[in-house]
């Protein structure tokens, strides 16, 4: 497990299922005698008991890992790949890769590719696929009376829309089918600026997310704290897709950067999507206690600025801390990328193309001491409260809240809208009218 939280839960029991049958014989034991379960993918979220259950039976798809390709094109290239619901973007991706191929999943290897779906599932691709819940062709999932089920646009539709995006509210998904796209390597490209630059580097983080130049598929901009180098830090991380041609908007390329505010740090490689995956890994060791946290906000370099002022401030309170690891993401959503959100009839999200682009800034942090998490927790419910109305108060405060990667006290579901929130709960009550899924299974986001 990737978080010491979740690591020091002591399930009763652990089961490892090999076929959808098996799954569905599990839960209806689990159900016949009432026991508490999670349901444990790629294990890589930071909450207790959310898929290692403390006291109760752990639901292990570890070996629902099979993957295979299902239809091919006209042109004899195959478009789809069903993969097993205890599968990661790492299974995917090493198995795409050498096809030229790669899905919209997510930019760290671990995380299982159905745990991040059910939430959304921010990718390297966005920008031209949209995210990963959008590129489910159909799920089959086990229900709460143990039936097994399809759910795609044309069938079980409802059952479908609710899985890209509403969380572990409605069955276990034991493999899903997932569009996939031509893939060669990427540029991959990172930057890091002196503190100097802040400014410039959020103003160059709007202009993208304003105006993606074309070959540009992400770009994400992270404020840290180094305990190591006892400094702050900013850098920026980018994904392009078109060598040979170097991306046009590397900063040391085109001297787009203020003099005197340089760029301390630049490295330009061409890397598989799995290759990739495995860089950002390296910013997430596995192994000490993490919170994550996350807001909404209109994509403005004024408003970058201020959050980045609050960080300053309140990491003084923590960055003391054995094994302290903080920073925050700015991630853009822009237009084209929200505007793939509707793809196969839309997803559960709420995100309308009207109101981007918007910027998902991201809070991580780790350490590795117990006695810590009183001071770790009031952090980041004051980084949460702070940034947020700070947005408020300039009236760039979006909603949604991203489940991904939001903080246990965070309401990702009802960020959704109330529309959105309403036809979730008729989705639940007809799958599981008995709330199986929310009384037997309690960890994670649950619809109220
Ligand atoms: C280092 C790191 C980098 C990340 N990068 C990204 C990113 O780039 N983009 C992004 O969107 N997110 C990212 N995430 C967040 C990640 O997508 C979520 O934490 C996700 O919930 C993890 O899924 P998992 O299967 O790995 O975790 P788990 O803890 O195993 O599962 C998460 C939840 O999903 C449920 N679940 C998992 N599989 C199934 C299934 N087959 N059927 C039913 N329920 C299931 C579990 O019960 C649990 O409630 C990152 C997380 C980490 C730790």
């Amino acid at each position: 497990m990737w978080s010491l939280f979740q690591a020091r839960a002591r399930p009763t029991c652990r089961v490892t299922p090999r076929t959808a049958e098996q799954v569905a014989g599990i839960l209806s034991i689990a159900v016949a005698y009432s026991c508490m379960f999670a349901v444990l993918g790629g294990g890589t979220s930071p909450f207790s008991g959310v898929s290692n259950a403390d006291g109760g039976i752990t639901v292990d798809l570890e070996l629902l890992r099979d993957i295979r390709l299902v239809e091919n094109g006209d042109d004899g290239a195959s478009t789809f790949v069903e993969v097993g619901g205890g599968a990661t973007w790492a299974d995917l991706y090493a198995f795409l890769d050498p096809l030229e191929l790669s899905s919209a999943g997510t930019r760290n290897s671990l995380t299982g590719v159905v745990g991040s779906i059910l939430g959304g599932g921010i990718s390297f691709f966005s920008q031209n696929h949209g995210w990963s819940c959008d590129n489910v062709v159909s799920f089959e999932v086990v229900l709460a009376n143990s039936s097994i089920v399809m759910a795609s646009e044309d069938s079980n539709p409802h059952l479908y829309w609710a899985l890209r995006g509403g969380g572990n509210n409605f069955g276990i998904v034991t493999s899903v089918v997932l569009e996939t796209f031509r893939q060669p390597p990427s540029w991959y490209t990172f930057q890091r600026w002196d503190m100097r630059a802040l400014e410039s580097v959020f103003h160059r983080l709007t202009q993208m997310a304003n105006n993606m130049p074309p070959e540009v598929q992400m770009v994400a901009t992270a404020l840290g704290w180094s305990l190591h180098l006892q400094e702050f830090a900013i850098s920026e991380r980018l994904v392009a897709t078109n060598p040979p041609y170097l991306p046009q908007t590397l900063p040391v390329r085109n001297g787009d950067l203020k003099a005197g505010t340089g760029v301390l740090e630049e490295y330009i490689y061409v890397k598989t999507t799995l290759e990739m995956a495995q860089k950002m890994d390296r910013m997430n060791a596995e192994g000490f206690f993490n919170y994550f946290g996350s807001v909404t906000i209109k994509s403005q370099t004024e408003i970058d600025m201020k959050i980045a002022n609050i960080f300053f401030e309140e990491v003084e309170s923590i960055k003391n801390a054995p094994g302290i690891q903080i920073y925050i993401v700015y991630n853009p959503i822009t237009v084209p990328a929200m505007k793939q959100m509707r793809k196969r009839g839309g997803n559960a999200l709420g995100l309308n193309p009207e109101d981007g682009p918007l910027t998902i800034v991201n809070i991580n942090l780790h350490w590795s001491e117990e006695s810590d998490i009183p001071r770790m927790r009031a952090f980041m419910r004051r980084m949460i409260s702070r940034i947020t109305e700070t947005a408020r108060a300039d009236g760039v405060v979006h909603p949604y809240v991203f489940l991904n990667h939001c903080f246990e006290e965070q309401l990702p579901l009802k960020s959704y809208g109330s529309e959105n929130v309403a036809r979730l709960d008729a989705v639940r009550e007809a799958v599981d009218p008995h709330r199986v899924f929310h009384v037997l299974q309690p960890g994670h986001h649950k619809l109220r």
